[in-house]
C-alpha cells in the first residue's frame, strides 16, 4: 500500500496525527518509500523512528571483530564531535581553530614518528588511510618522474613494489593513477613482504616500496628496517635508489607506544612518508586518516594547492575538497586526553587481551594460530585436521550469537589457507574476550558433533548470561 493512502475511519482521520500512538500513525502503518522520494514530508520524529528501527538489523559494532576501525569513544569526545558536526575541514579561513588543531595533530604525529623536530611538519589529515596512501603514492610517482626526466630517461612505465598482502587501497592507487602494481607473493614461511623479495622486485621504474606496519591478514609488522637495509645495499651496488612509504594504517599508532625500540619510521632515512588511520588505533570514529612526509622536499610542490586562510594562503593536498572537521577535533581530543602514557595503556591492554585470547584458542585441538609475529593486537587462526568443519562454518555460526569474526583466504602464495581473524580494539575487554571464547567453545563442540546450532540454543545462552 503506498504511503499516505491508508484507509482510516472518518473520526480517526479528523484526529491530529501527533496524538496517535507511536507505530499506529499512518506513516508507520504504510509502506516506507525506499528507492524514490515521497511526494510529501513526514514528521522528523517519525522519520527518525523508521530509520532508527531499520538500523537495528545492523550488526553490533562493538562485537564486530572484523573491523580495525574505532567503535568506542569517550562521552566527552562524542560531545565535542557533535558540536563540530557542521564544520567543513576545508574552510580554513572560516574555522581557523579547527585548521590549527589539524596542524597540531600533524606535528604531533611527525614527532611521534621521529621526523626532524626543527621543522614544521609536512602532512595533512585525510578521509582515511586510503586517501592518505593515494597522496603518498602520488608523491612517489611525481618524484620518480622528476628524477627520470632530469636523467633524460623514459617515464611511461612506473611500478610500485609491495607484498600481495597489501590492503586494497594500494591496488586502487595503481589502477587509478596508472602505475604497475608489482605484488610480491607471500609465503611459505611469512605472510608478508620480506627484505629479499622487496629488493628483488625493484628496477629503475620502481617509484617506491610499500612496507606495511600491521598487515591486515595476520597483524604482523613488515620488517621495515630490513627492507630499507636491503634497498640501501641495492643502491650501493649500482642498482636503483628506491624510496619507501610505510603504510602504518594500524601499526603507526601502535608501535610508537608498545614497540618503541622497533625502528620503522623516519629514523630510517629511506622512509619518505607514513600514513595512519586516525580512526583505527588513533581511536577516533571513522573517518580520519593522516599522512606525514619526512620533510617538505619529499612532497613535490606541484601537487600542493593553496586555499584562502586568514586573508593569506594555506597549502592543501587532498583528493576531496569538503571533509568533516569533527574527526580532526576528535583526534586532537584523544591526543590531549591520553598523552603518551594513555595511548600506551590502551594499546598494551589490547595486546594483552589479544595474547590471552590467542593463547586460549591455540590450546584447543581444533585450531592453530597463523604464527604470531611482532605486530598489532590482531591474530588469525585456522582449523586443524581435528576439526570436521571449516573456518567459514565457525564464522557463520558465531554470527548467530552476534559476533562478527570474518573468515577469508590468505594472500596469493598462501591462498590455500583460510583463516578466522580477530582484531582486538579499545573497548574489547577481557570480559568480552571471555564471552567470545565461551561461544567459540560451544560452537566448536556443536559443529564437531555435527549438530546444527539452533537459534533457540543461542537464546537460552543469552538468558543464562544476563
Ligand atoms: C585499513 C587499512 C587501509 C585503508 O585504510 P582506511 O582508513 O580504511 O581507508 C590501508 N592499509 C592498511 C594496512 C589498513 O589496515
Amino acid at each position: 500500500m503506498p504511503l499516505h493512502a491508508n484507509e482510516t475511519t472518518p473520526e480517526r482521520a479528523a484526529e491530529p496525527v501527533a496524538v496517535r500512538p507511536q507505530f499506529a500513525q499512518d506513516l508507520e502503518t504504510g509502506e516506507v518509500p525506499k528507492f524514490a522520494l515521497a511526494d510529501d514530508p513526514m514528521p522528523a520524529a517519525t522519520a527518525y523512528q523508521i530509520v532508527h528501527d531499520e538500523l537495528m538489523l545492523d550488526g553490533n559494532a562493538r562485537l564486530n571483530l572484523a573491523t580495525f576501525v574505532t567503535t568506542w569513544m569517550e562521552p566527552e569526545a562524542r560531545q565535542l564531535m557533535t558540536e563540530c558536526a557542521e564544520k567543513n575541514m576545508i574552510d580554513k579561513d572560516e574555522y581557523p581553530q579547527t585548521a590549527e588543531l589539524e596542524r597540531r595533530c600533524v606535528n604531533i604525529l611527525a614527532r611521534l614518528w621521529h621526523a626532524d623536530e626543527s621543522e614544521e611538519a609536512t602532512g595533512c589529515s585525510t578521509a582515511g588511510s586510503s586517501e592518505a596512501c593515494m597522496l603518498g603514492g602520488l608523491a612517489l610517482k611525481w618524484r620518480w618522474r622528476d628524477r627520470r626526466r632530469q636523467q633524460g630517461l623514459g617515464v611511461d612505465r612506473p611500478n610500485l613494489v609491495m607484498g600481495a598482502n597489501v590492503q586494497v587501497c594500494w591496488e586502487k592507487f595503481c589502477r587509478y593513477f596508472d602505475v604497475e602494481a608489482r605484488l610480491v607473493d607471500v609465503g611459505p614461511e611469512v605472510a608478508h613482504l620480506t627484505a629479499e623479495t622487496a629488493a628483488a622486485h625493484c628496477d629503475e621504474n620502481t617509484i617506491g616500496v610499500v612496507a606495511v606496519l600491521g598487515s591486515t591478514y595476520d597483524g604482523a609488522y613488515e620488517p621495515v628496517k630490513e627492507i630499507c637495509d636491503a634497498l640501501d645495499s641495492l643502491a650501493a651496488s649500482g642498482g636503483p635508489d628506491v624510496p619507501v612509504h610505510v603504510d602504518g594504517a594500524s601499526g603507526a599508532m601502535v608501535a610508537p607506544f608498545v614497540d618503541e625500540d622497533l625502528e620503522w619510521d623516519f629514523r630510517l632515512p629511506r622512509v619518505q612518508s607514513i600514513n595512519t588511520s586516525g580512526h583505527k588505533y588513533g581511536l577516533v570514529y571513522p573517518g580520519v586518516g593522516w599522512i606525514v612526509w619526512r620533510d617538505a622536499s619529499a612532497l613535490p610542490a606541484e601537487l600542493v594547492f593553496n586555499v584562502d586562510y586568514l586573508g593569506g594562503q594555506m597549502p592543501t593536498f587532498a583528493l576531496n575538497f569538503s571533509r568533516p572537521g569533527a574527526h580532526v577535533v576528535g583526534q586532537y581530543f584523544n591526543f590531549l586526553r591520553l598523552g603518551r602514557r594513555g595511548y600506551t595503556d590502551v594499546q598494551a591492554a589490547c595486546r594483552q587481551t589479544a595474547d590471552w585470547l590467542a593463547g586460549e584458542i591455540a590450546a584447543m585441538d581444533e585450531y592453530e594460530l597463523i604464527p604470531r609475529r611482532r605486530g598489532i593486537p590482531v591474530f588469525a587462526f585456522t582449523t586443524t585436521p581435528a576439526a570436521p568443519f571449516s573456518v567459514y562454518d565457525v564464522s557463520e555460526v558465531l554470527r548467530g550469537r552476534g559476533w562478527l569474526v570474518p573468515a577469508y583466504a590468505m594472500p596469493p602464495g598462501m591462498e590455500k589457507i583460510s583463516v578466522l581473524r580477530v582484531v582486538v580494539r579499545n573497548g574489547f575487554s577481557r570480559d568480552l574476550a571471555e564471552m567470545l571464547l565461551d561461544d567459540l567453545r560451544t560452537v566448536t563442540r556443536r559443529l564437531g558433533a555435527g549438530a546444527a546450532v539452533r537459534v533457540a540454543d543461542a537464546t537460552e545462552r543469552t538468558a543464562f548470561h544476563h
